[in-house]
């Protein structure tokens, strides 16, 4: 009796839920849909979020299906932000200025907004979460793909003391660099420029970590003190988080946090709610620590 009850009512939830989705490739491995069923669960929201494979030359038919059949929002991550920015009927401020978008939400006009909460993600899990002071620092930021873009204004705002991107192609540093140029004085070189010099946050926005490589950093890179923070995540820690303990730094962390909270910004954006993170954050954390301990499990 009570099984077919709760079979009925979660039929009935479902049916009315509103529909999010993440789209990528790959996708497989995205922990998107366990933190928006946690943030929904949370804050009592009726919605269902799932992970969609969606291949780049797929992406403007796999979106329009979407909101057609109702679909209220998506989030959009490799190799898909710039097509949503193309997307998008309209954009944020963070997305233009990033020219890529994360998150596209269906307006009550029927019209497709298009933002990027990836900068406000790093920055509420810098700030908030990690207590660093931007004000004043010099910081360094490794790579100069869609993350370092994303991230670029919001971490502008903060006024530093300095920015410098180091860059693998060091044109696209400064080809990044000539468009913020209004806002800040950013510099741009290759990681051959980098001996010499001191940072109080080094930022790795490479996708070097996902495969356990890093860039040449020379040692002293970072100042007494200082902070690494590797916006990619693993069950361990990555070897740009290793090469930050080996290098002194007072904090070294991955972007585990930074996944949360760009997420939490996605669901305000829906939903016009705020869930709180740091459960979140602290319970995605001990799973992988539990997952690393026991692979077979
Ligand atoms: P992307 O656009 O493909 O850019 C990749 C960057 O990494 C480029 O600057 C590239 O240099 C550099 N690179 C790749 N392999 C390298 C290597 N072996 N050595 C040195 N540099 C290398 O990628 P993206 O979208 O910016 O993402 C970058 C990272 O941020 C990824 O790990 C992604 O998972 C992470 N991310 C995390 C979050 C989060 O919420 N935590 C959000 C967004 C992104 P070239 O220009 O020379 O090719």
């Amino acid at each position: 009796m009570n099984e077919n009850r709760t079979t009925l009512v979660d039929t009935a939830t479902s049916s009315q839920a509103d529909r999010y989705a993440v789209f990528g490739h790959p996708i497989g491995h995205s922990k998107s849909p366990r933190i928006h069923k946690l943030f929904a669960e949370q804050t009592g929201q009726n919605l269902v979020y799932t992970a969609q494979e969606v291949p780049a030359d797929t992406f403007k038919a796999a979106a329009d299906a979407f909101f057609a059949a109702g679909g209220k929002g998506l989030n959009c991550t490799v190799p898909l932000k710039e097509l949503a920015w193309n997307y998008a009927n309209s954009l944020s401020e963070a997305a233009a200025a990033a020219k890529a978008v994360n998150t596209l939400a269906l307006a009550a006009d029927g019209s497709i907004l298009g933002d990027n909460t990836d900068g406000i993600g790093l920055l509420n899990d810098l700030i908030a979460n990690l207590r660093i002071e931007l004000p004043g620092a010099a910081i360094l930021i490794l790579g100069a793909g869609g993350a370092c873009r994303g991230i670029l204004a919001p971490l502008l705002k903060q006024k530093p003391a300095s920015l410098v991107i180091a860059n693998r192609t060091p044109a696209r540093a400064q080809a990044i660099a000539d468009d913020f140029k209004p806002l800040f004085p950013v510099e741009a070189c290759g990681y051959g420029a980098l001996p010499g010099q001191s940072f109080n946050l080094i930022i790795n926005a490479t996708a070097a970590s996902l495969s356990d490589e890093l860039p040449p950093l020379p040692a002293g890179l970072l100042a007494a003190n200082g902070t690494c923070y590797d916006l990619a995540y693993a069950n361990r820690p990555t070897a740009f988080v290793r090469w930050g303990l080996a290098n002194g730094a007072a904090k070294s962390v991955d972007g585990l946090g930074m996944l949360v909270e760009q997420a939490a910004e996605a669901f305000y954006i829906w939903r016009g709610r705020r869930p709180a993170t740091a459960p979140v954050i602290g319970l995605l954390d001990a799973e992988r620590q539990s997952a690393d301990r026991n692979p077979d499990a």
